[in-house]
């Protein structure tokens, strides 16, 4: 499969129990991948270690295999990709291109901060899959933080608001399951 997923992480090897913010029975739904014929989105929030990525990898596996065509990259991968298109004076047509593909999976937003032009770019792609085809996206950063991924609050509500419309939001809590079963890392004793 061409969709580059950084690893092999299935939904069915997902621990439930280890994650409270993540609703079992709407997984199972997105599982379906019936959100993908009307081009709505999922956002992974939580902090590092959560799931997000693992979640995001797992519903990618599944839209592929339903026979709808993905596309897997980070943040920064994508605005790479923007980037050169753009220098070949070909952004138009690549956001058309990728049009043509129902879901792309956007991991790690706000791990690294934007510049402005990458910031634009970014949200050319939210706008151009907007009411078309879905978009997943994962961030460790909430919604009210955006702004400084961004650089800018006005950009950042602007493409909030677009992903948000219509989208499931599943919030991921606790502690870094990398972490687990490791001894208590801060210890009074
Ligand atoms: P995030 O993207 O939120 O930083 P990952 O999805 O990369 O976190 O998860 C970190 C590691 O822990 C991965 O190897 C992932 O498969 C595993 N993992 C996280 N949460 C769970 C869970 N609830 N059940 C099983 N494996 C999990
Ligand atoms: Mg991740």
């Amino acid at each position: 499969k061409a969709a580059r997923f950084p690893g092999f992480k299935t939904l069915e090897e997902f621990n439930y129990d280890h994650q409270p913010g993540a609703d079992r029975t709407l997984i199972a739904h997105l599982g379906t991948s019936a959100y993908l014929q009307e081009a709505k989105n999922v956002i992974l929030l939580g902090p590092p270690g959560t799931g997000k990525t693992h979640i995001a990898i797992g519903l990618g596996i599944k839209a592929a295999k339903s026979g709808h065509r993905v596309l897997f990259d980070t943040a920064n991968g994508w605005v790479t990709r923007l980037q050169e298109a753009h220098s070949r004076g070909k952004l138009a047509a690549e956001l058309t291109r990728l049009r043509r593909y129902s879901l792309l999976v956007i991991d790690e937003v706000g791990y690294v901060p934007f510049d402005q032009d990458a910031a634009n770019l970014f949200f050319q792609l939210v706008s151009s899959r907007y009411e078309h085809a879905s978009l997943i996206l994962t961030s460790n950063l909430p919604f009210g933080r955006w702004g400084e991924v961004f650089g800018d609050p006005t950009i950042a509500s602007a493409m909030i608001d677009r992903v948000v419309h219509h989208a499931d939001v599943l919030s991921l809590k606790g502690t870094s399951y990398r972490l687990r079963g490791h001894k208590t890392i801060t210890s009074t004793t």
